[in-house]
């Protein structure tokens, strides 16, 4: 099972990975398809072009022959495999080597056949040797002689070479063809002069297609980016991290990923108001309580800077739960919390520490500060009237007050409690510092009481 996971995990493409080949792949096949046919495109005019040429020269051969000589072409056979040809009264064999001196000009091989057979050429074979007299490819001179068109090739093999070659009828003043021009020039090197240009089409066209996919997975990484932040940010939490922080530029973007990020916040916002408060009064709860004030006492005092710890209890709320019910006593509990929350915004915090003991942090008070917010909330909280099934209650409470110092803060808080005992025991509904209390103990009155 573990060794299948294992497997899963290794098996598992990142989603970078994944973008990555989403935003390559249509620019690849793009790329790739661009190159084979603007390669196909260009060799097409190469081919065109070369075809002119090699058409043009055919003519201008045609051209010369005609005006440089009289009469008709024709031919004479002396042996088996020699013939003697003519154009009028004169002898070609003598124009050999002006075309010899054409194809060092042009750099293209120049053929005359009488119908099918090589009567001159500048062509020569593997050895060297002259090649007239031998017969022209039978598909050759069948199309150019019978069909009366010039035809062109681009994969013509001559003396076992590779040739584009054009060969045009040869004509007779009356418009007979009566044999055919070859002109022809070597793959090897038309490649040399246009084709060998033509393979830096698929190179330019894969740099550019690199350069293209670089710059489109730019957007692609900052996406995976915030994806990753994001995943980090929900993997403290799901660890239980609960104070864990999100990168502010996601939580300010305005896409779905924004949305994730700013709704996973919300829920770490969930589960932390789960944990630290308490469900019926939404105040803190005495353990995250215990913290928070452990925290406000190392970082005020290290600031030189004065708090002070209250406990408070509701006076006589069994009576309410006795009285109206338990849903009464928790309504009477829930309108404490709400007062006392909402006073303390800004002064500090409160907790809820037993049943109906609350446990106040005065940030930033001396014991007179504290003193004095304390009486406005005791007022509050006297002012404050629960509606129970057409009853109107009132709520009192006694508090205990002390200023916090370095003590163990368990110390600190059995005094608040001491004082808050001092208070029930005196006719409740009132604040008790150790100042009060000493009042308190000298009072004859009370002592009085006491003693009895
Ligand atoms: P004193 O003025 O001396 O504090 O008197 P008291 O009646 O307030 O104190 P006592 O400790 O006798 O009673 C507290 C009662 O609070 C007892 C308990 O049943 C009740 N209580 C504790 N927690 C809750 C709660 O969550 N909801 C309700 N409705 N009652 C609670
Ligand atoms: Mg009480
Ligand atoms: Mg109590």
């Amino acid at each position: 099972m573990a060794k299948e996971e294992d497997n899963k995990k290794v098996k598992k493409k990142s989603l970078k990975t994944k973008l990555r080949i989403m935003t390559m792949a249509p620019i690849f096949i793009m790329g790739i398809l661009v190159a084979i046919l603007s390669y196909y495109v260009s060799f097409e005019s190469v081919k065109k072009e070369v075809r002119r040429n090699l058409s043009n020269i055919a003519d201008s051969v045609a051209l010369h022959y005609d005006m440089s000589y009289d009469g008709d072409y024709s031919a004479e056979k002396i042996t088996e495999s020699t013939y003697r040809f003519y154009k009028g009264e004169t002898d070609l064999d003598k124009t050999e080597q002006s075309l010899l001196k054409y194809k060092e000009e042009t750099g293209v091989d120049v053929t005359l056949f009488f119908y099918d057979i090589r009567m001159l050429s500048t062509l020569r074979g593997d050895s060297g040797q002259n090649i007239r007299y031998t017969i022209a490819n039978k598909n050759v001179s069948d199309a150019v002689i019978n069909g009366g068109h010039e035809q062109f090739y681009d994969n013509m093999i001559i003396n076992n070479e590779k040739y584009f070659a054009v060969y045009s009828p040869l004509l007779n003043s009356d418009g007979k063809c009566v044999g055919m021009i070859g002109v022809c020039k070597p793959t090897s090197q038309i490649e040399n002069e246009s084709l060998g240009s033509l393979f830096w089409i698929p190179i330019v066209t894969i740099v550019v297609m690199l350069i293209g996919g670089w710059i489109s997975i730019i957007p692609a990484k900052a996406l995976v980016n915030a994806i990753d932040k994001e995943k980090k940010f929900l993997d403290e939490i799901s660890k239980g991290n609960l104070n864990a922080t999100i990168d502010k530029d996601i939580i300010e973007r305005d896409d779905e990923l924004g949305d994730m990020g700013r709704f996973s916040r919300g829920v770490q916002k969930f589960l932390r108001e789960m944990i630290e408060r308490d469900t019926l009064t939404h105040l803190y709860t005495r353990r995250i309580g215990q913290s928070k004030i452990n925290y406000v006492q190392a970082q005020l005092n290290s600031a030189g800077v004065k708090y002070c710890v209250c406990m408070g209890d509701i006076d006589f709320f069994k009576k309410f739960n006795d009285n109206y019910g338990h849903d009464c006593g928790d309504l009477v509990l829930r309108g404490v919390a709400s007062v006392t929350n909402e006073f303390m915004l800004g002064k500090g915090f409160a907790v809820r520490w037993g049943g109906e003991e609350f446990l106040i942090i005065f940030e930033d008070a001396d014991l007179d500060k504290a003193y004095k917010l304390l009486s406005i909330l005791r007022q509050r909280i006297l002012d404050y009237v629960v509606n129970y099934n057409g009853e109107e209650i009132k709520i009192t409470m006694t508090f205990g007050l002390v200023e916090g110092d370095m003590r163990n803060i368990d110390d600190i808080v059995k005094e608040a409690d001491e004082m808050l005992y001092i208070g029930k025991q005196n006719g409740r509904n009132r604040i008790v510092t150790p100042r009060e209390m000493e009042e308190i103990l000298e009072d004859p009155e009370i002592a009085s009481i006491r003693e009895k």
